[in-house]
Formats: C-alpha cells, sequence, structure tokens
C-alpha cells in the first residue's frame, strides 16, 4: 500500500520556493491518534496500521514522491525574519474525490536547510494540543488547517526538560502565507511575487484565474477572507496568540496552534502567550493585526497594480479600508446570532457590547454564558438575576420583538452558534499530561468525540468539560510557542 501523491509545486514554483529534504528517520514510531473521519472525507483508505505508523513518522518516503520544505519569511511581533519550514516537510499533495488538492505536510520531522538553531523536533505534547485544537476549530465551523494524525516516538526532545517526541499530520489546502509572499518579493521581487499569485489564485481563487484585474480581486478576496475568519475567532472566544505574516495563510484557514488559547472569562485585553508581553495579539487586538498583516502583504503589489504609483497605492488603500467593512459586517452578523437576532438594527452592536460588558464586570465564562443562555432555563441562573442583566434583557426580548421573533425562536438559532464546548485550557493541558506523564490516550480521545459536535445540544456533556479554569489558576496560566 502506498499514498497516492503529487507534487504539483516543481512543475509551477521557482525552486528558490522550497527545497527537497527528507525526513530525518525515527526510531519506533507508534501511530497514537488517526482522524479516521478526514481520512474518508478525503477518500483515503490506508487499512494497514503499521504502514501508516512508517509513513506519519517520515519513515516511508515513496519512490514517487518529492518531499519539500517551504521558504518564507515574516513579520514576527512586527520585526522582519527569513523563516522556513524548519521543522516540517511536505510529503506532497493529495487530490481529493472533487478533484481538491491537499498539503499532507509532517511537522516534527527534523532538521532541514531552514531550522537555523532549532531541533526540527516537536514534543509530543504540542503535537497533540495542535490535534485538538485544529480538529476543535473545524467543528466549530472555522476555517482551519486540519490533523490526520499524531505519530510518537522514542526520540527524546530537548526542551526545558527532555520530553517524548510527536510527529502530527498537517492536512491544509496550502501552505501558502503572507510571508510567502514577502519571502518572494525579497529573494525575486515582483516576478517571483507574480508568479506564486498565479499559482495561489489558481488553487485557492480560481474563478479569478486569467482574468484582467485578477491581481487586485485576489487581494480584495483574501482581505475578505481574512475579515471573515477574525470575525469567527472572535465570536467563538479564540485567541490565536502569534498572529504573525507568516501564520496568515492565503487559503484563509487559520493555521499555527502555538501559543492560541480560547478566552475562558470574558476579558477585550485577554493574552495568553507567554512572550506577548505587550498583548500585540490579544482578543480584541486581532481585527487590528489582521489589517498590519494584510497591508505588508499589499504593499508588495505596489508596482504590478498599476505603472503610476498614485494610482495604485489609492486601489490599494482601498482594499485595506474595506477590511473594517468587511469585518463589521461578519462581526456583527455573528455576535447577533449569538443572541438570536437575524435582521441587523442600529444599536445592535451596543446591545451585544453590554452583555459582554456585564459579562467582563462579572468575571463571566464567555462561552458558558452564551450556552445557558441559549436554553430555556437560564434565568434560574442566579447570575442571570442581577440588575444589569435584566436592564440588558429588557432591552434584548424588545430587541427580538422589533423582528417579530421571540426567545423560543431565538434560542433555536443561539444553539446553532454558541456552542456548548470547546477545547478549554485546563482540558487541553490535562488531556497532554496524561500522554506525557502516562502514556495515556483514553482522555484525548474522550474529548476529541465530544469536540466533534460542539452544537448538538442533544448530547449531555459530563460537567467537568464544561466548567472554565478556576481563576486562581487562570492568573498564571501561560501558553508556549513551538515547543
Ligand atoms: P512558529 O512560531 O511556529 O510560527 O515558528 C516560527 C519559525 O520557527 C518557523 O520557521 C518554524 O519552522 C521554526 N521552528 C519552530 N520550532 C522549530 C524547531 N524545533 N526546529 C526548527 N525550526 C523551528
Ligand atoms: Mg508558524
Amino acid at each position: 500500500m502506498s499514498l497516492k501523491l503529487q507534487s504539483d509545486y516543481y512543475d509551477k514554483l521557482d525552486n528558490r520556493f522550497y527545497t527537497i529534504t527528507k525526513p530525518s528517520t525515527v526510531s519506533n514510531p507508534v501511530l497514537v491518534l488517526f482522524n479516521s473521519t478526514l481520512a474518508s472525507e478525503l477518500g483515503m483508505e490506508l487499512a494497514d496500521l503499521d504502514m501508516k505508523a512508517e509513513i506519519f513518522s517520515g519513515n516511508y518516503i515513496d519512490d514517487s514522491w518529492t518531499p519539500i520544505s517551504q521558504a518564507y519569511s515574516g513579520h514576527q511581533f512586527g520585526y522582519f525574519t527569513r523563516l522556513g519550514d524548519g521543522r516540517a516537510v511536505l510529503l506532497g499533495e493529495w487530490k481529493d474525490k472533487n478533484g481538491y488538492l491537499w498539503d499532507i505536510q509532517l511537522k516534527g520531522s527534523g532538521r532541514n536547510a531552514y531550522s537555523r538553531g532549532g531541533d526540527g523536533r516537536a514534543t509530543i505534547g504540542s503535537m497533540i494540543r495542535e490535534y485538538i485544537i485544529s480538529e476543535a476549530m473545524h467543528g466549530l465551523g472555522i476555517p482551519t488547517t486540519r490533523s490526520l494524525a499524531v505519530v510518537q516516538t522514542e526520540n527524546k526532545v530537548r526542551r526545558e526538560v527532555v520530553k517524548t517526541g510527536g510527529i502530527l499530520t498537517r492536512v491544509a489546502s496550502s501552505h501558502i502565507r503572507a510571508g510567502t509572499f514577502q519571502y518572494a518579493y525579497e529573494v525575486g521581487g515582483i516576478g517571483l511575487v507574480k508568479q506564486l499569485a498565479d499559482y495561489a489564485i489558481n488553487r485557492h481563487y480560481p474563478h479569478l484565474d486569467g482574468s484582467k484585474d485578477r491581481y487586485l480581486n485576489f487581494l480584495d478576496e483574501f482581505t475578505k477572507r481574512q475579515a471573515k475568519l477574525i470575525s469567527l475567532w472572535m465570536s467563538k472566544g479564540f485567541i490565536h496568540g502569534v498572529m504573525n505574516t507568516d501564520n496568515m495563510t492565503i487559503s484563509g484557514e487559520t493555521i499555527d496552534y502555538g501559543p492560541c488559547a480560547f478566552m475562558d472569562y470574558y476579558n477585550p485585553d485577554e493574552v495568553f502567550s507567554s512572550i506577548d508581553t505587550m498583548g500585540r495579539y490579544r482578543y480584541s487586538n486581532q481585527p487590528k493585526i489582521g489589517i498590519w498583516n494584510i497591508t505588508r502583504l499589499l504593499e508588495l503589489f505596489v508596482e504590478i497594480i498599476d505603472s503610476n504609483e498614485e494610482k495604485s497605492i489609492a486601489k490599494l488603500s482601498e482594499i485595506i479600508k474595506s477590511f473594517n467593512e468587511y469585518f463589521s459586517y461578519y462581526y456583527s452578523m455573528l455576535m447577533r446570532s449569538k443572541l438570536g437576532l437575524v435582521k441587523e438594527f442600529k444599536g445592535d452592536l451596543k446591545l451585544i457590547e453590554e452583555l459582554l460588558q456585564f459579562m467582563y464586570a462579572n468575571n463571566l465564562d464567555f462561552t458558558n454564558t452564551f450556552r445557558i443562555l441559549s436554553q430555556n432555563n437560564y434565568k434560574n441562573e442566579e447570575v442571570f438575576k442581577h440588575i444589569n442583566f435584566l436592564s440588558f434583557e429588557k432591552k434584548w426580548m424588545e430587541r427580538l420583538e422589533k423582528e417579530e421573533s421571540n426567545i423560543e425562536k431565538a434560542q433555536k438559532i443561539m444553539k446553532n452558534h454558541n456552542p456548548q464546548i470547546i477545547p478549554r485550557n485546563h482540558l487541553v493541558e490535562k488531556a497532554i499530561r496524561e500522554v506525557e506523564d502516562k502514556g495515556d490516550y483514553s482522555f484525548v480521545r474522550i474529548f476529541m468525540e465530544l469536540l466533534k459536535s460542539p452544537f448538538d445540544y442533544s448530547k449531555k456533556i459530563p460537567e467537568g468539560f464544561l466548567k472554565p479554569m478556576d481563576l486562581d489558576e487562570k492568573v498564571n496560566y501561560k501558553t508556549y510557542c513551538g515547543t
């Protein structure tokens, strides 16, 4: 049995975009997680378990594949750096039943041309983290790279302490990043930028292929996708944590599950990442950083869009300005849905803000507040008897009447937008500890099963999966990049 992959990159892109890389071999790989739902969505039939461990560890490379590591650059916390897949290898692209191409990439596959000082490896814990959160994002309906498999190895990975190694198989509609364009400009000017843009348009925006204003339209649609993506994050309380330009995909999928976390207690200034000391990537700053990153991409096209620089800048500026419009449109729609509101009226955002402020003032959990409000017995909860809530509730009911709705109708809508379950920080940590300390995967598997259908209110979720981290524990909770 082998996996039939293609290597579509080579025919089309300049060889400066990648380096042919063989993953380093590992000892005794064991397939510990396999996403059979994703495998069948992709139409991948892989029966032989031992062979899966060999393939998804990088030990087996079929003669027909040409694995590569991709080059890219990026602004990290505002500073430009040359990067690249320092610990990843793209085995090739899988074509699904509908003809779509999916990158099949191993993460934690050993040192390569882009590893700089790093060991090219990943700990099993951080790969479990990515598996849980990326699949949870998919369950929540947020565009994301997917996780197909996790392999545990006998190789030790040195971090602050010595840890067990892990390799994740990441599936993405591509790994082209805003930072890949920055790299293109850096090494080859607008010639390479155009080449990469043509490739990206063909792969992700095929309806624009060959059209006259395709570069401008591509940038406009990319901006729209990012605005939508970030509004989806915000509506589910997701904090990416490391919105560097190399962590922004051209496809509009969320990528890089390093220091990300779901907010529990609502706080617009929430930050979990240990290195984000200035709060650059805090919850409420995500749309602003979105614009900042998009601007870094758009400025590479100044010489391409129009030979007249002034005209070109004017056209690109229009797109940058439109981010706010797109973002407000999506954010308002998503947040209204969380209150069961379909139509749009002036003052809606103010109403939503009033509830958020109530959460903030009372240390309420973002997900649980909306979850409980989606159910008919919410009035029984002590916190919803608070005078400030009652004042909000009165306006909310009046607002529902304005669109000829009522609480019963609203709650039906709300249940499709307010998840019961999210990958809560303390549960993700518990899953990692069980694996790292005891080699026990049973908790991860139970957790993953629950995260698959977060909007299914007919499913009774055990209380332990619904509770946020205790407040005093949360005060010291930090997340980390690339461990
Ligand atoms: P990230 O913070 O995950 O976006 O990673 C930033 C850069 O560091 C990317 O170029 C990664 O490939 C690289 N990197 C992260 N961890 C390692 C590692 N253990 N070995 C080599 N490169 C790494
Ligand atoms: Mg990254």
